[in-house]
């Protein structure tokens, strides 16, 4: 982690929209796990992003449980850190409101996610879809958290974030400073009075964006309406052979070196996610299943996931099986967490102006 005068704090994550898959695993959840050893973090099930595709859920609240229930079942401890759901700290809300006058119009249509999710119909998308990032900058700087892991796809949204934080530094640069509020931060050449971090997305390893098991140009997301596209972390062993079985491939044999993998994004995705279940780099995959056909190997990558997936399977549906102790731990982690955005929204109060 870089040099910066914020103390570290990490803070990331994931709509309740549906099943949670493979790609929410590699990409973000098993990150939060790895961080956690040595940070402090909160991981929220943001709820209220969950209402801006898609209004009415017929069972937001057992979506929620879930994913709360796969940030547990996926080793993170919510003693240490903090689980909690987004909708029950109102300063989330607050301070996105601040943040939609801070950012301008112009940043928001140029996000490819808003581009991708109206589809054709743009002016029939929810005013809460465009304001999305905006209400994603709020959710973590409400934290002052400096360091965010996601997948590749939220990378444009955390530049987003960034450039809220570094205008409203700007903007409101006396009064940070008036109200002995300034952290001095060195950006280039300058010296500013920052009361926000400029946010250090975290975004690596072998399966940064896992593409769809039917279409390797397409993500893979929760929400596709085509289960086949996806491996849900609750899938049992029979369900995630099959869908890797039929997953779409070219019928060349796998190369034996990564710059072979160009050009054919369905091969690189599958040995991908094998090089990112198995702690191993693609090269490394690839010197072993170099010149195997996909009858060989996507055997071996069937039984892998089910190896890592299964078990956190089965913690989850334990975990779900008793939704009001999964309350409990959404309730006192919002507790928590409401205390530490309280004391972020006081002081942006002052700083904005509000009496
Ligand atoms: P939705 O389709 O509703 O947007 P999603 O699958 O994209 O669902 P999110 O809740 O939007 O899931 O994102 C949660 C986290 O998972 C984010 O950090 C996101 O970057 C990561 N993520 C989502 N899809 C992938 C993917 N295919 N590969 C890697 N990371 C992913
Ligand atoms: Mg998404």
């Amino acid at each position: 982690m870089t040099d910066s005068p914020f103390k570290p704090l990490v803070f990331s994550g994931v709509q309740p929209t549906g099943s949670l898959t493979l790609g929410n695993y590699l990409g973000a959840i098993r990150k939060f796990v790895a961080l956690q050893e040595d940070n402090d973090c909160l991981f929220c099930v943001v709820d209220m992003h969950s209402i801006t595709a898609r209004l009415v859920h017929d069972d937001l609240k057992e979506q929620t449980r879930s994913i709360a229930a796969a940030f547990i079942a996926s080793g993170i401890d919510p003693k240490e850190h903090i689980v909690f759901n987004q909708s029950r700290v109102p300063g989330h809300a607050e301070l996105a409101w601040i943040f939609n006058c801070v950012a301008r119009i112009g940043w928001m249509n140029r996000m490819t996610q808003f581009k991708d999710k109206a589809g054709k119909d743009r002016e029939n998308a929810s005013l809460g879809l465009l304001a999305y990032p905006s209400l994603m900058a709020a959710d973590i700087l409400v934290y002052r958290a400096t360091h965010v892991p996601v997948g590749d796809d939220q990378k444009q949204h955390l530049e987003l974030a960034r450039d809220i934080a570094i205008k409203f530094n700007n903007d409101f640069s006396s009064r940070i400073e008036e109200a002995g509020l300034a952290v001095p931060l060195t950006m280039g050449e300058e010296k500013v009075n920052a009361y926000f971090p400029v946010v250090e997305p975290l975004i690596d390893g072998p399966a940064p964006r896992v593409m769809s098991l039917r279409d390797g140009t397409k993500k893979m997301s929760k929400s596709d309406p085509s289960d086949n596209s996806r491996i849900n972390m609750t899938d049992d062993a029979d369900t995630i052979a099959k869908k890797i079985r039929k997953a779409k491939t070219d019928p060349d044999a796998l190369p034996g070196d990564v710059e072979g993998l160009k050009g054919r994004p369905e091969a690189d995705n599958l040995v991908g996610i094998f090089a990112a279940l198995s702690d191993r780099t693609k090269a490394d995959v690839l010197s072993e299943f170099g010149g195997r056909q996909f009858s060989e190997f996507k055997p071996a990558l069937a039984d892998l996931s089910v190896t890592v997936l299964s078990p956190i399977g089965d913690e989850m549906r334990r975990l779900m099986a008793d939704p009001g102790a999964l309350d409990a731990i959404l309730l006192d982690g919002a507790e928590r967490a409401n205390a530490l955005a309280e004391k972020t929204m006081a002081d942006v109060r002052e700083i904005v102006g509000f009496v």
